[in-house]
Order: structure tokens, then C-alpha cells, then sequence
């Protein structure tokens, strides 16, 4: 079986940075894409806050270019899904659905975040057309204009707050008459005269014509009544899914799902293991700290892989 020094699993900004520093570090990386190679970012159209591009870049081009400068440095690619992996010694063995099957001295896990939807017939049609599930990257595009949020934890208070920077109204639209977020963000939230919640209420529908997102149907859930809401735009603020289902529970996670690391260090519970990105921040998630992230754990595997040669 082949044996490589360092294997990356996933390839958004994390993974594709991490390729770039283990291969300049002649460790000759093999990064498993997934079966969508770039992530996240390659499902959005302009990226205006990663450093370096002063008039913006698409965020499928800045992946492209991402890869192209690993490639530079002999970085192997491989597109498909890694299935299994056994950390139960090293060298890891790490399969793969094309029946791949690779041992590798150090793994990087970067395999990202994927944020939840409702489930909604058109929602993922309307990606970049009024439905978003990113404050940060198309908040821009909201000014002046009313917008929803759906949820009611950190992620959603902290979308909807973003959005009041631009939006003229923000509504929170929550299933209960509850917050889940944090004490901190709720009050700020409360706080916020742009901000209005819809308690106890659920959205059914997306209504849109060919410019984008119009309306939503929300149900209160307690009494059944069902309104129209007019809308410009609709924010998921429901959560995201760490994607570690192939690690089978070999590594730590937290309440949610994200990777634990070791404090300011990428390791994760088993030595050789690293983990950058979105799959290890519910804080952070940009672009930029996930590429940061990616630069750390390639260092760090490139130390570990020194110390135990
Ligand atoms: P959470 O799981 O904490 O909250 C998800 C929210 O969405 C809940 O209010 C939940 O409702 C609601 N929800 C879930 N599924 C649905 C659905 N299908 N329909 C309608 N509503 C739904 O996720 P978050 O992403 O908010 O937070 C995850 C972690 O990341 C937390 O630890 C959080 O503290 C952290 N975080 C921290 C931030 C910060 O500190 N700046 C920013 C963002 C996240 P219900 O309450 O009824 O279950």
C-alpha cells in the first residue's frame, strides 16, 4: 500500500493552504478532495474580504488559484471522498470510496462545515438570489433592504446583528419563544432597534419571481395561522454540520460536532492528527482564518513529522 508522509483530507482554503506549505516543505502532499473540490467558497460569487484582492475575486477563481499554487509545488490531488480512516497506530490507514486505499505518517483533516438548511423545495435553487447562508459574505448586497434570519442561537443572533449594518430591518424568525444563544448575543440582539423577532414560527415556503427571493410563508406553530412575509432576502442562521462522519468517533468532538484542538495548536487527541478550517472553528469561518489555520497545521505537521522520523 502506498505510504505518504502527509494526506489532506478535504480541500476548501484550509486544505488547499496546507498543501502549499507541506509540499514547499518537500513532503510531497496527497490532498483528497472530496467531490467538491474548493468547498464552500465555490458555491459563491464575489469574495471582497480576502486580503490581496483589492477590486474582490469570484470565489471559484480564488480557489482555482489556491490549487494551482499547490500544484506548483508538487501537491498530488485526488478527487474523491476518504470513506474510513483507522488512527489506531500510525502510519493511518485511509480509505477511500474509488477504493484508494493510502498509509500515512501525518493526516490533516480539513473537510470543513457544510451549514444547515431547512429543507425547503426551491431554498438551495435560490442560493445567491435572496437565500443565504452567509451574513458575513452577502450582507453587502442587503443595503437598505429587509432581509429574515432563521434560528435562534449564536449564528443567527450574530447574522442578524451583522445584517443590521446594512439591512433596514432585520426579522429573527424563531421556532420558540426562546433563545438558545449565548446570554451575551442575545442581549445584543435585544438590543438592537433594527431587530425584531417572529416567535414560535417556522418558514414554510420561499416565494420568488426570476430577480430573486420576494416573500416567505411563515406558520406560527402555536396557533397555525400562516402569513405571507415580504422578504429581499432570507438567511439561514440554523447551524452548520461539521463533516467528520468518516472519522467513526476516533477523534474528539465537541457538543456540536466540531473537532477539538489543542488550545492555539491544530493537534487534535491522536499525535499525527491535525485539523484546520471550519471542521475545528464555529467562531471564526472565514476564508481567511480557515487558510490560517491551514498554514498552522501544515507546520505543525511538518514539527511532528521531524520529531518522530
Ligand atoms: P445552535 O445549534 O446553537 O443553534 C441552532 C438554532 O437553530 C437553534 O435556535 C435551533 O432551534 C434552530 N434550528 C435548528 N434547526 C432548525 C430547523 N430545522 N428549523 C428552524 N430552526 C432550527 O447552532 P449555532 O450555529 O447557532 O451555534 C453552534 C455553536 O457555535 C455554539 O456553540 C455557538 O455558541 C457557537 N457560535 C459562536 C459564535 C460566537 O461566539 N460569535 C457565533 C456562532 C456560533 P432550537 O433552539 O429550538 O433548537
Amino acid at each position: 500500500m502506498e505510504k505518504r508522509k502527509v494526506i489532506i483530507v478535504g480541500s476548501g482554503p484550509a486544505g488547499y493552504t496546507a498543501a502549499l506549505y507541506t509540499s514547499r516543505a518537500n513532503l510531497a502532499p496527497l490532498v483528497i478532495e472530496g467531490h467538491e473540490p474548493g468547498g464552500q467558497l465555490t458555491t459563491t460569487t464575489d469574495v471582497d474580504n480576502f486580503p490581496g484582492f483589492p477590486e474582490g475575486i469570484m470565489g471559484p477563481e480564488l480557489m482555482a488559484n489556491m490549487k494551482k499554487q499547490a500544484a506548483r509545488f508538487d501537491t498530488e490531488f485526488l478527487t474523491t471522498h476518504v470513506t474510513s480512516v483507522d488512527l489506531s497506530k500510525r502510519p493511518f490507514h485511509v480509505k477511500c470510496e474509488n477504493g484508494n486505499e493510502y498509509l500515512a505518517e501525518s493526516l490533516i483533516i480539513s473537510t470543513g462545515a457544510s451549514a444547515k438548511y431547512l429543507g425547503l423545495e426551491n431554498e438551495k435553487e435560490l442560493i445567491g438570489k435572496g437565500v443565504s447562508a452567509c451574513a458575513t459574505c452577502d450582507g453587502f448586497f442587503y443595503r437598505d433592504r429587509v432581509v429574515h434570519v432563521v434560528g435562534g442561537g449564536d449564528t443567527a443572533m450574530e447574522e442578524a446583528t451583522f445584517l443590521t449594518k446594512f439591512a433596514s430591518k432585520v426579522y429573527v424568525v424563531h421556532r420558540r419563544d426562546e433563545l438558545r444563544a449565548s446570554k451575551p448575543m442575545q442581549e445584543r440582539a435585544f438590543a438592537n432597534e433594527k431587530i425584531e423577532f417572529v416567535w414560535d414560527s417556522a418558514v414554510t415556503e420561499i416565494i420568488a419571481d426570476p430577480t430573486g427571493v420576494t416573500a416567505i410563508k411563515v406558520e406560527n406553530l402555536k396557533t397555525g395561522e400562516i402569513t405571507e412575509r415580504k422578504t429581499d432576502g432570507l438567511f439561514m442562521g440554523i447551524g452548520h454540520k461539521p463533516n467528520t462522519d468518516f472519522l467513526d468517533g476516533q477523534i474528539k468532538l465537541d457538543d456540536h460536532g466540531f473537532i477539538i484542538t489543542e488550545g492555539r495548536y491544530p493537534d487534535t487527541n491522536i499525535p499525527g492528527v491535525f485539523a484546520c478550517g471550519d471542521v475545528q472553528d464555529s467562531y471564526y469561518r472565514q476564508a481567511i482564518s480557515a487558510a490560517g489555520s491551514g498554514c498552522q497545521a501544515a507546520i505543525r505537521a511538518e514539527r511532528f513529522l521531524e520529531e518522530n522520523e
